[in-house]
């Protein structure tokens, strides 16, 4: 499993309006599927996270 920080994702938190910070998860599947699970968090410590859709931004 790996963490990429996703420098480019312009999301919002939904709680507060704040922009929020993403990272993409990369699982490897058994069968060799590689499968990316966007995770995003609030820039404030308002304690939001939650998965976020993958076609607004670009993995790097
Ligand atoms: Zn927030």
């Amino acid at each position: 499993m790996r963490i990429h920080a996703i420098l480019n994702y312009f999301g919002k938190c939904p709680d507060c309006g704040y922009p929020a910070e993403a990272s993409a998860v990369e699982r490897h599947l058994i069968d060799g599927t590689v499968c990316v699970e966007i995770v995003a968090s609030c820039g404030l410590p308002c304690g939001w996270s939650g998965s976020a859709p993958l076609t607004t931004m670009t993995v790097r």
